[in-house]
């Protein structure tokens, strides 16, 4: 596999749909998701530039955050989180996409070292009422923002989102138009939100096209991974 093609046809794929809808490229970040695989890959994707990355199971990644202290990676917490965890997440990470609840949520803030800036969080929302998938539910998201708000050490970015998966790009617009209706309409509110964490590699020309600020590529970048047992 040669990293450098494959991070330069992720970058030109995005700045084409950027251009393709009208947005500015600078209102959009690359997350590299490198969960199950090795440091190398991810000093190589670094090497070809890219500074952000996703992991979803933490033994895993401090193993790869302590393997590559030297570099200046922003490090991005994207998986479930057990609410014994959390230290760990708040010691080593500098973003956590995942929060989905309050006792989390206090956790991260009461754990976050207090000589490190205020951990940047967003909350996952489950916004299509799936009973298996993680996420905050509509309904009970208002109160998690307020929460994120009033917390020390705790820095709130924005929405997170996973939607049912999708292979139809009009569909998969449809579910992200819902998305950027609810984001837009408490950004209005909490005005601090800047971030809408939506697209992955299968679906990010659409997420793009709804408002997505933040794409989170693993496949395309790091190739098919191993099945997790
Ligand atoms: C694995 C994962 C991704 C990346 O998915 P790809 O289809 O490989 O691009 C994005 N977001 C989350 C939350 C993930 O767990």
């Amino acid at each position: 596999m040669n990293m450098l093609s494959n991070v330069q046809k992720v970058t030109s794929g995005l700045k084409a749909s950027c251009s393709k809808y009208n947005r500015d490229i600078n209102g959009l970040k690359l997350l590299a998701v490198s969960k199950t695989h090795p440091a190398s890959a991810i000093q190589a994707a670094y090497d070809a530039g890219i500074t952000d990355f996703g992991e979803s199971y933490l033994q895993e990644s401090l193993e790869k955050i302590h393997q590559l202290g030297d570099l200046p990676i922003c490090w991005h917490f994207i998986g479930p989180i057990q609410s014994n965890k959390t230290r760990q997440i708040a010691e080593n990470f500098d973003w956590v996409h995942s929060v989905d609840r309050e006792k989390v949520l206090r956790r991260l803030a009461s754990q976050r070292p207090a000589n490190l800036p205020p951990l940047n969080v967003c909350l996952q929302t489950n916004l299509f009422n799936e009973p298996q998938k993680q996420g905050v539910t509509e309904p009970k998201l208002a109160e998690l923002l307020e929460l994120a708000l009033s917390l020390p050490h705790i820095k709130l970015r924005g929405l997170m989102v996973i939607p049912p998966k999708n292979e139809d790009f009009d569909q998969q617009r449809q579910q992200f138009k819902q998305v950027k209706r609810l984001f837009s309409d408490l950004k209005g509110r909490y005005p601090e939100m800047d971030t809408l964490s939506m697209g992955m590699s299968g679906d990010s020309e659409a997420a793009i096209a709804e408002g997505s600020t933040m794409v989170r590529i693993g496949t395309a970048i790091f190739g098919q991974r191993q099945v997790k047992t």
